[in-house]
């Protein structure tokens, strides 16, 4: 049911692009099928002294938090989002936006090189995870029914988020 508010509109973005966006509306590159060559390797015990539970569900174990429980959801403060598993900055406050889906949602990432998309065919319905480039971590999935420039929407969950306020 929380992943289903998060892909609202998944319908229409199938229909329209069978699933995939055009390579040129796209910021990222895709991750290579079976890339591990993380920057940042830990083991699953490493992970767990760093992260809260709540974190490591998601970033390591692609969980989803409940909708509007994240921290960040609301947060309208300018600065930079980055992963909380490995400090890797990959949103600005700039390309926020309220989506009303409950998580904090962003229409581009700071840099191609930020984050990583890969298919996921989960659930049932065909997505786009996003991860973290640096360590591989879970941040949530990108959709085609974002506001422009992009048109892209990127649903993220705030437990995978630190926000660094800009001074
Ligand atoms: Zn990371």
């Amino acid at each position: 049911m929380l992943l289903f508010s998060c892909a609202k509109n998944e319908a229409a973005r199938n229909t329209a692009a069978s699933g995939d966006a055009p390579l040129s509306a796209r910021q990222t590159r895709a991750l290579d099928k079976g890339e591990t060559n993380f920057t940042v390797v830990k083991t699953d015990e490493e992970w767990k002294k760093i992260l809260t539970s709540e974190q490591y569900y998601v970033l390591r174990e692609k969980g989803t938090e409940r909708a509007f429980s994240g921290p960040l959801n609301k947060n309208k403060q300018k600065g930079i989002y980055s992963c909380a598993g490995c400090g890797n900055p990959m949103f600005s406050s700039e390309t926020k936006f309220e989506s009303g889906t409950g998580w904090p949602s962003f229409y581009k990432p700071l840099n191609a090189a930020a984050v990583l998309e890969e298919p996921d065919t989960d659930m049932g319905m065909l997505r786009t995870e996003v991860l973290c480039s640096r360590c591989g971590g879970h941040l949530g999935h990108v959709f085609d029914d974002g506001p422009k420039p992009t048109g892209l929407r990127y649903c993220l969950n705030s437990v995978a988020l630190k926000f660094t306020k800009e001074i």
